[in-house]
């Protein structure tokens, strides 16, 4: 079959939950047995968001084949449970870069660059590659930004073109809108959506299905209203009103019949019901947690907690299938100190100690972990956490007072945190570091092992350091295990204290392979862990 391609744009303000909307109606398709995927085109220059400070964009998510992505690819995987790569986000930067390089090849010889036709045909070009691969019946491909910024004009325009070169039945727009709702007269107004798809009309582009959020429900009559204005039928008006979770809004918008509208101008057959019943237990236990566990998230994004993105979604699902509440609490790890310590993680029941680059907060991370590691507190670091772990382990225990990575220190006479072999002739700064999915071995009898229950698994990286191997022996005789290893280069990418009851840190970043179906299982033995040592 020809592939469908939905279209999602957004109007009136940023940040209404494009994301969510796509992964969720694609949740909906995929659960009616359509095999659909998601791609985010972002009109930033940056060539992927993997040079970009998390206090600008949230988290940078990585993906199975070491795309440095937006972290709405992470929604996108969380809701369908199936992977994303590198032609599922496409940046401006990428689409200019690869369309100069073209000119510099001498592609386009004796002709002007323009952006109509040669980035919108870059453009296009990216959105079918997906289909071109056979493996999905529909693409839906978000459009990053808000209608009506400069930025988002070729990409509009591209729209434009795709629904004009397909038929009718091939192609749909779907736009997010707005409903602000006025306190003092009671009242939604739906002037800035009018504004809104008259932008879009202005480029040539006429939605399909309009989907409202709203904070109180929209009546028939402003239902009809909102049709006759924005030219679209009756029910292609969809209420999206705010919700407890993210993982509602694929209900609500079954209820609100998003997908069955989408299915019949597509003129696709709604197949059967769609099977939402393990989505909907993952729902139930999440609502009626018989546990409430509060686990401290140490870094130092804190204040925006979009940096984390992952990481707090996975204990939504390790929490759910632990039948718990987990509380993360955000404790900036530049405020942590000796003195205080204590009385900063006195009261909690997990300390996960998170990734991150360059110095700031660095002692403030290893007073935490040794306040776990002394105090019996489980204890989960990822990536930049597990080499503070190990950089804790030789200070306190081998009692190396010195010993540092050498990203934070390059003199150290006891690196045991060192810069990767592979690294050490890299200058440029985007796309260069160890990234993606790679194999990882585990040993027999480890906390890991038991969590995994198998000895080959996979996991998503993101790093340039490592530990330093030639250290091994010292680390093993004073208790701290490398309990996982890459068999090709034998980078060690678990650390484990046996004699602790739960003590792991990871090279890698197991947040990004957290689904609602398929909930992590170092975060869940983690919560498991926390909910022990809150009965303790
Ligand atoms: N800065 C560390 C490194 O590059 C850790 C990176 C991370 O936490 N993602 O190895």
């Amino acid at each position: 079959m020809t592939p469908k391609y939905i279209f999602v744009t957004g109007g009136v303000t940023s940040s209404l939950g494009k994301g969510i909307i796509a992964a969720s109606l694609a949740k909906l398709l995929q659960a009616r047995g359509y095999t659909v995927t998601i791609q985010k085109l972002d009109p930033y220059i940056n060539v992927d968001p993997g040079t970009l400070n998390p206090y600008e964009h949230g988290e940078c998510y990585v993906t199975e084949d070491g795309a440095e992505t937006d972290l709405d690819l992470g929604h996108y995987e969380r809701f369908l449970n199936t992977p994303t790569s590198q032609a599922n986000n496409v940046t401006t930067g990428r689409i200019y870069q690869h369309v100069i390089n073209k000119e510099r090849e001498g592609a386009f010889l004796g002709k002007t660059v323009q952006v109509i036709p040669h980035i919108t045909d870059e453009i296009k070009r990216r959105i079918k590659l997906l289909g071109e691969t056979g493996n999905y019946e529909i693409i839906i491909t978000e459009i990053g930004g808000t209608v009506g910024d400069i930025e988002s004009l070729p990409y509009v325009e591209s729209v434009r073109q795709l629904l004009w070169e397909l038929k009718d039945e091939d192609a749909l727009v779907v736009h997010l809108t707005l409903l602000p709702y006025l306190s003092s007269t009671h009242e939604l107004k739906t002037k800035p959506t009018q504004h809104s798809v008259k932008l879009l009309l202005e480029s040539g582009v006429q939605p399909d299905i309009l989907v409202c959020r709203t904070e109180h429900a929209i009546s028939k009559e402003m239902r009809k209203k909102i049709a006759l204005f924005c030219n679209v039928d009756v029910n292609s008006v969809i209420e999206a009103l705010d919700v407890p979770t993210i993982y509602d809004v694929p209900l609500m918008m079954l209820k609100e019949k998003l997908d069955k509208t989408v299915l019949s101008k597509l003129k696709l057959s709604a197949k059967n019901d769609p099977d939402l019943e393990s989505w909907k237990s993952f729902l139930t236990r999440h609502k009626n947690p018989k546990h409430e566990v509060r686990i401290g998230l140490i870094g130092k994004y804190i204040e925006l907690p979009d940096a984390y993105k992952s990481i707090i979604e996975a204990f939504i699902h390790a929490g759910a299938f632990n039948e718990a509440r987990v509380r993360v609490q955000y404790i900036h790890s530049e405020l942590i100190a000796d003195d205080n310590v204590a009385q900063k993680l006195g009261d909690l029941d997990g300390i996960l100690v998170a990734p991150g680059f360059g110095d700031r907060g660095i002692e403030g991370k290893i007073t935490a972990i040794k306040y776990a590691r002394e105090n019996d507190v489980p204890f989960f670091g990822i990536c930049l956490g597990m080499q503070m772990a190990v950089i804790e382990f030789a200070r306190n225990v081998i009692g190396w007072k010195d010993a540092h990575s050498t990203e934070m220190n390059s003199k150290t006479k006891h690196a045991v945190i060192d810069l990767m072999q592979g690294q050490k002739n890299i200058t440029k700064k985007g796309g260069t570091m160890r990234l993606g999915s790679y194999v990882c071995e585990l040993s027999k009898g480890s906390k890991a092992y038991a969590a995994y229950e198998k000895s080959k698994i996979n996991e998503r990286h993101r790093h340039r350091f490592e530990f330093n191997n030639n250290y091994i022996k010292d680390f093993v005789e004073n208790g701290m295990q490398i309990t996982g290893v890459n068999p090709d280069t034998k980078l060690a990418e678990i650390v484990e204290i046996k004699s602790h009851p739960y003590f792991i840190g990871v090279q890698f970043h197991p947040e990004y392979k957290s689904t609602v179906l398929n909930p992590h299982p170092l975060f869940v033995k983690f919560v498991k862990a926390a909910v022990q040592f809150s009965q303790s």
